[in-house]
């Protein structure tokens, strides 16, 4: 029975939600898939529950299934978890000279993510680069970071090496040439070990002591999965990070270590490594990412050209409601979020002939966004009753909706007139004679 009624109710609003079953059947998969792409176990427990309370009683979107739905609400979950769509990966290096500090473990591809970010600062940010290299137990790796400095051209240099120093008397040294040679950003890239242990973090924190660095990015590979949520939290109890670099992208993981990364530090994710060479090294892109981890990119898209097709049919939908001259606050509120989406008035009034005036009622009530949204929390304070029934808002109704949505009375009261201007605008272009009339009234 309750089925039935939903059923009506969903015909009567043109609306239904999605249900805990909806979400749950979906959420399974969506498990399935975060682990297999590597996104560590309490990482994936924690986002679907997050998912989840957000999914069930969404708006079904007709023309797609619910499962899809649900899937474009993870994704959704996947790029603001991730830092969001507009996430901040440049460097901070404005006071020269700038020390950006590399950790990471063994083979993490710290020397190389420095010489490309050494190309890159030299190539568009016009910076002069020094490099230098503490690791003092692989002579080699010195060479490979002077090797990388030739090749990323004139404006970036190495440390000339001084055999039997500490990294810690390097690090001055390094800071000493900076200043001297006019450097705008230095470079220290330390020593890592094959797993973490105390004398490698002592000496890191001892380096970011001394050095104070800007940036200290944890690089870390994209392919080491689970192991990478513990690697994170273990350098970031011990170094000021401030942010992470994921390298080898390029190779065939999902990439879910930058979400158990992320989640495990808060921190944002800078760039991607792409591929061995120098211009390997791509700004972070909290979409394609989350795209990459679900797998399921083809979905996605389909679900937001269906969001945008339910948007003109609702319009479409809220246009003949208007023109029998029904609008009650539900539909202002539909009408509100409507304009914010559309960016302005041009939205639905601009469909009825004739509606000059209520536009001109609601344009003379200045509506910018933040009182649209104001306005809009007002609508969402009321219960179902009054929504549909404006008549019932006495005085200490008004009170407590005000109070429920951060607003004041006279916020309410100016929401309801508006309201009140725009029914009975609707009422009179009904009475005068409909359709016809309204259009020739139009003209
Ligand atoms: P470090 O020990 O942390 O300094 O690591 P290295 O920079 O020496 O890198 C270790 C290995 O990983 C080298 O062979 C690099 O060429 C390789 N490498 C580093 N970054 C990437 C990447 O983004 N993609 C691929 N495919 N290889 C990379
Ligand atoms: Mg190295």
């Amino acid at each position: 029975l309750s089925e039935r009624l939903g059923g009506i109710f969903d015909n009567l609003t043109g609306r239904g939600a999605l249900s805990e079953k909806d979400v749950s059947e979906a959420l399974r998969e969506i498990r399935v898939a975060l682990l297999e792409a590597d996104v560590a176990l309490p990482v994936v427990k924690d986002f679907i529950a997050k998912v989840k309370t957000r999914a069930v009683g969404e708006e079904v979107i007709r023309s797609v299934k619910p499962g899809q739905q649900v899937i474009k609400i993870v994704y959704d979950g996947l790029v603001e978890m991730l830092g969001g769509e507009e996430a901040d990966t440049s460097l901070r290096v404005d006071t020269p000279p700038a020390v950006v500090m590399m950790a990471g473990l063994q083979g993490s591809g710290k020397t190389t993510t420095t010489g490309k970010l050494a190309k890159r600062l030299s190539e568009k940010g016009r910076k002069k680069v020094l490099l230098a290299s503490l690791d003092v137990r692989r002579p080699a790796a010195m060479e490979q970071l002077a090797i990388l400095a030739d090749q990323c051209g004139d404006n970036v240099s190495a440390l000339p090496i001084v055999q039997g120093q500490l990294p810690a008397d390097i690090a001055r040294r390094a800071l000493n040439a900076a200043k001297i040679g006019g450097y705008d950003v230095l470079f220290l890239d330390t020593a890592g070990r094959t797993s973490i242990d105390e004398q490698m973090m002592t000496e890191a924190a001892e380096i970011a002591e001394i050095a104070r660095p800007q940036e200290t990015l944890l690089v870390a590979d994209a392919l080491t999965g689970q192991d990478a949520v513990e690697t994170a939290r273990r350098f970031h109890e011990r170094l000021p990070l401030t942010g992470l670099v994921l390298t080898r992208m390029d190779g065939d993981g999902r990439g879910g270590a930058a979400l158990s990364m992320r989640a495990v530090t808060g921190l944002p994710i800078k760039f991607l490594g792409v591929g061995e060479k120098l211009d390997g090294l791509d700004a972070f892109d909290a979409k394609r990412v989350a795209g990459r981890i679900l797998g399921q990119g083809d979905i996605v898209s389909l679900v937001e050209k269906a969001a945008e097709q339910m948007d003109a049919e609702k319009a479409e939908r809220m246009a003949e409601k208007m023109r029998k001259g029904i609008f009650d606050l539900n539909d202002l509120a539909d009408q509100l979020r409507q304009m914010q989406k559309m960016g302005g008035l041009g939205g639905l009034m601009g469909m009825l002939p004739g509606a000059r005036k209520a536009k001109q009622a609601m344009e003379s009530a200045n509506l910018d966004d933040n009182v649209l949204k104001r306005q809009e929390a007002i609508i969402s304070s009321m219960t179902k009753a009054e929504r549909a029934k404006p008549a019932l808002l006495n005085a200490s109704r008004r009170k407590r909706i005000a109070a429920g949505s951060g607003t004041t009375v006279q916020d309410v009261n100016k929401l309801l007139k508006m309201h009140q201007q725009m029914a009975g605008m609707m009422k009179k272009m009904r009475t005068k004679g409909g359709m016809k009339n309204m259009l020739n009234m139009a003209q």
